[in-house]
């Protein structure tokens, strides 16, 4: 299939099969698609579409994003995960706002200036919000390319992502450019599938030297497995006479950075030595139970929940204001992570 033979196909199939009703199609601004690129980074569609409404709604332009309180934002991406997309929208609003006057840049360069904006969502931006030609390479234009042209190596290293970014030049069209991006990450998404690949559907699979092989999910290579490591930490829950719990906020980097959850400890800290460490008397403690653990999986690892709930006679003075809140497990408005959440929520039946 020579080059443009590719974007036509693909192009020709977008028209009849192509996706065209999602929220960040109907309105494109930079911003809107700025903010579904960031959100679509480890998220596939159906998940991301809720939470982008919601998100927009809230902080419709880029100004109203860069004047919010970071908690704000961490509380509409609360479950969500990845929140170091949450902390880098909101930084890089703030930048847009000091240094380019409220108004989206336009180019790719100042585009991949901005913090969690790498050169395949400054690409997608570009191509979708400005219309001109500028070849993304997302993990389905990846898996695409890598298939179609049977490309041999992990795409986590750099030689097999040089030679995949050279394919997704040679194939971006002159012009169409917003469809085009659309429409690759769209077969990706839809027909290249990962598992069970879609191939008697494709419009590109004359050419799919993948496919030839008559085994395309080889492609893209994985790379060796590392062991996947299993961490345990215990979960102190405080709950206080009315039923409020303690959370104290994270530090800004790392495991859910700047977001809020009852204190976690080393897995073999005693209920005594962290009520010591935290400056709380032990008097004050009228039952302790220790609920069941759960798993909360991370992409390279696992890790064991243990909590531990504690509910107080009295609310006691010593915890630190400035790192800490009582929070309302019904009625609050901080970012919690899932497991937080989850054993915010769960005060109700363990501790109450
Ligand atoms: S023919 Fe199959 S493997 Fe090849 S690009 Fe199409 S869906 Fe993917």
């Amino acid at each position: 299939m020579a080059a443009g033979s590719f974007a036509r196909r693909l192009l020709a199939w977008w028209d009849v099969h192509g996706r065209r009703d999602l929220p960040w199609q109907q309105e494109r601004t930079p911003y809107r698609v700025w903010v579904a690129e960031i959100m679509l980074q480890q998220t596939q569609v159906g998940t991301v579409v809720p939470y982008f409404e919601r998100f927009v709604a809230r902080f419709p332009d880029v100004k109203t994003l860069a004047r919010a309180d970071l908690d704000d934002v961490l509380h509409l991406w609360s479950g969500f995960g990845y929140y170091a997309r949450a902390r880098n929208l909101h930084r890089a609003a703030g930048i847009v706002l000091r240094e380019h006057g409220g108004t989206f840049p336009d180019t790719q360069a100042e585009l991949q200036a901005l913090p969690g904006v790498g050169r395949s969502t400054a690409a997608a931006i570009v191509a979708q919000a400005h219309g001109r030609r500028a070849p993304i390479l997302d993990g389905n234009v990846k898996r695409v390319l890598a298939r179609r042209h049977r490309v041999v190596g992990p795409v986590s290293s750099s030689a097999t992502l040089r030679e995949l970014w050279g394919l997704a030049e040679s194939h971006a069209p002159p012009d169409r450019a917003a469809d085009y991006t659309q429409a690759v990450m769209d077969l990706g998404a839809t027909v290249c599938r990962r598992r069970r690949p879609r191939c008697g559907d494709c419009p590109v699979r004359a050419g799919c030297q993948a496919f030839a092989t008559g085994d395309p999910e080889r492609y893209p290579e994985s790379a060796p497995r590392r062991p996947r490591r299993l961490e345990r930490r215990r979960f102190f829950v405080l709950v206080d006479p009315e039923g409020a719990c303690l959370v104290e906020r994270r530090p800004p980097a790392g495991l859910w950075g700047g977001l809020w959850s009852p204190p976690d400890r080393d897995a073999r800290e005693t209920v005594d030595g962290f009520l010591d460490q935290s400056g709380v008397d032990a008097g004050l403690v009228d039952e302790v139970r220790a609920a069941d653990a759960f798993r909360h999986a991370f992409t390279h690892y696992d890790l064991d929940v243990e909590p531990v709930y504690v509910r107080l006679k009295s609310r006691p003075a010593a915890v630190r204001e400035d790192a800490t809140r009582w929070i309302d497990p019904d009625d609050h408005r901080l970012g919690l992570s899932a497991v937080a959440a989850r054993l915010v929520a769960a005060t109700g039946r363990a501790a109450r």
